[in-house]
Order: structure tokens, then sequence, then C-alpha cells
């Protein structure tokens, strides 16, 4: 199934996104996650690419698992970093052989220690590049990438960002998922503008229940989304009471998906890091609303 063919606002898709555990019992643990999860019919699940290395191989696998054994359609994310094209192509090649019809095409963050982004030699500088390529070679995959509603962090303004934007869906994108956001206003600001740009793909909003504010804490200082100052005075309040915190942002997101929702978006790609309770508390409860 094509991811672009389940989006949509009448009845929008959830989908949970995650990453490829280091270790076999972390395999064994993910699996026993997305079995919790399938009962609430996900439109499809997602899994990461790591920076290098040996969970590489694993995207590749646990999608092919997941997608075998479950029957839940599995998008693989692939990014530019460390690749040359020839390694792309096998990957790609691998990952058309395990029929997998979705990409979640990346650039990727500047390795550990670098503070650019510099291409290898042979590889790619931006996700453009790397989905022209995929178009220009004989597959047929549904290709999604990633936008930001509060701008790229390495970005110079907004606007810049947007005609990237714009130039990397028009190189041959079907659909963009959004960074995390925790202010909605952000994301119906931004879809607005790029509307405006003649960006017309679906944007799905990409939700991330906070379940432990130091981890937030950090991922927000690495991608740039804002906490807003309430939520960020509440969870202050009870940053030492571990189930407050998980029951606090559960009930945020929970909030921010109702909004979502009854605004008519396409679905709703929860950032899950590989745990199923959050996630499932939420879309019981946007289930047994609808
Ligand atoms: P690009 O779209 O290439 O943009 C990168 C920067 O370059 C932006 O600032 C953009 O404005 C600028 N830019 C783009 N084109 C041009 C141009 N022609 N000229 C000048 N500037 C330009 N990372 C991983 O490592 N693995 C993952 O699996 C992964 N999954 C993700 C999933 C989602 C939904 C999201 C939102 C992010 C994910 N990331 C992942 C993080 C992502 O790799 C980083 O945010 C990365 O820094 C940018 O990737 P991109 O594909 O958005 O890059």
């Amino acid at each position: 199934m094509k991811i672009r063919n389940c989006l949509n606002p009448s009845q929008p898709c959830f989908s949970f996104e995650f990453f490829p555990p280091k270790t076999d019992a972390g395999v064994a643990s993910l699996l026993r996650t997305v079995e919790e999860l399938a009962p609430l019919n996900p439109g499809f699940v997602s899994v990461t690419y790591g920076a290098g290395g040996s969970t590489r191989d694993r995207t590749v696998d646990l999608v092919t698992h997941i997608k075998k054994h479950t029957g839940i359609e599995a998008m693989a994310h692939l990014t530019c970093v460390g690749h040359t094209r020839d390694e792309l192509r096998d990957v790609l090649r691998r990952l058309d052989a395990a029929r997998i019809e979705n990409l979640l095409l990346l650039r990727g963050d500047p390795p550990q220690g670098q503070q650019t982004f510099e291409p290898v030699p042979g590889g790619f500088r931006y996700a453009e590049e790397l989905v022209r390529f995929v178009r220009e070679e004989d597959f047929n995959f549904c290709l999604g990438g990633a936008c930001y509603p509060e701008g790229h962090v390495e970005t110079a303004s907004r606007e810049d960002d947007l005609k990237h934007l714009k130039a990397k869906v028009d190189s041959g994108m079907d659909f963009v998922v959004t960074q995390l956001f925790f202010d909605n206003a952000f994301y119906f600001d931004f879809v607005e503008r790029a509307r405006r740009a003649g960006i017309n793909v679906p944007i799905v909003p990409g939700i991330m229940p906070i379940t432990n504010y130091e981890q937030v804490q950090r991922f927000t200082r690495m991608c740039g989304a804002t906490v807003p100052m309430r939520l960020a005075l509440q969870m202050e309040r009870v940053k030492d009471q571990p189930d407050a915190v998980v029951q606090l942002g559960v009930a945020h997101a929970t909030v921010q998906c109702m909004e979502l929702l009854a605004r008519g978006v396409p679905g709703i790609h929860f950032y899950t890091l590989n745990k199923s309770p959050a996630t499932r508390m939420i879309v019981s409860a946007l289930r047994a609303r609808s």
C-alpha cells in the first residue's frame, strides 16, 4: 500500500515511528511494542535510519520483518549521511526486493563532531538530491520527507526553509511529515504558508508525547522545537514524579491531536521512542471519541 493513498482528512491515519535498537534484546523488545500497538490499526509504521554502523541494516531488516509478519505497512527512513550513490542504490534494491513500498528520504544530521553537513564524495548534500536520484532510478516507491513548522535548525530564515521544501517536494515527494511540535499554532501557520508557497502534498503532523522531561529538553535543544511556557511550567512542577510527567505529557498530546483532527489533518505520526503505553493511551482516547 502506498502511504499517499491513506492520508485522507476524512479518514485520517495514525502512524508510529520507531528507531532500530542496537542490541538483539532491544529488537525483541521493539517487536513486542509493535505487537502491542498493532490492535490500534496503524495506517503504517516507520523505522528511522541511524547515523552509521549496524543499526542501518537493522532498519532494512525491521521494516521487512514487520511488513512480512504483522501485515502492517512499514516505511523505511533513508539518509544521505556517509553514503555514495552506489551504496544508496544498493539499499534501495534491498528494500525493493523486500517489497517495501514507502520511504522517508532525509539528508540526515551532520555526524557527531561535525558542525556542518558535508556529503561524502559521490554522495548527496540535500534530501532533494536523494529524492531526484530515487525518482530517476527504476523504482516505484511512494516518497515522503521531513519538514519543520518552526524552521530547520540550520536555516537562515523560515522563508528560505520553505523555498527549499518546495524544491524538495517538486523533485518528487508524495507527502511530508513534520518535526515534533508542542504548540499547534506552529503547524497551522506552517501549513498555511506552505499552501501559499504552492506546496500541495499532505503535511502530516508529528507528535511526541512527553514521557520524560529531561529527554524532551534534550530533543528540543537539538531540533529547535519550542515547549510552550505553560506546559514547561507544569512540567517543572512535576518533573520529579515520573508518573505525573507521563500523565501530563499524554494529556497535552491528546488535546493537541484532538484539535489537529478537528481541523482536518490527513493523519498523525507518533514519535513513540519504541515504547507503546503513551501512544496507546492517546490513540485509544482519540478512537473512543470518533
Ligand atoms: P534537507 O531537506 O536537505 O534540508 C536540510 C537543510 O538544508 C535545511 O536547513 C534546508 O533549508 C537546507 N536546504 C535544503 N535544500 C537546500 C538548497 N538547495 N540550498 C541551500 N540550503 C538547502 N535523521 C536521521 O538521521 N534518520 C532518520 O531516520 C530521521 N528521520 C526523521 C524523520 C522526520 C519526520 C524528521 C522531521 C526528521 C528526521 N531526521 C532523521 C532528522 C533529519 O535528518 C534532520 O533534521 C536533518 O538535519 C535534515 O534533514 P532533511 O531531510 O530535512 O534535510
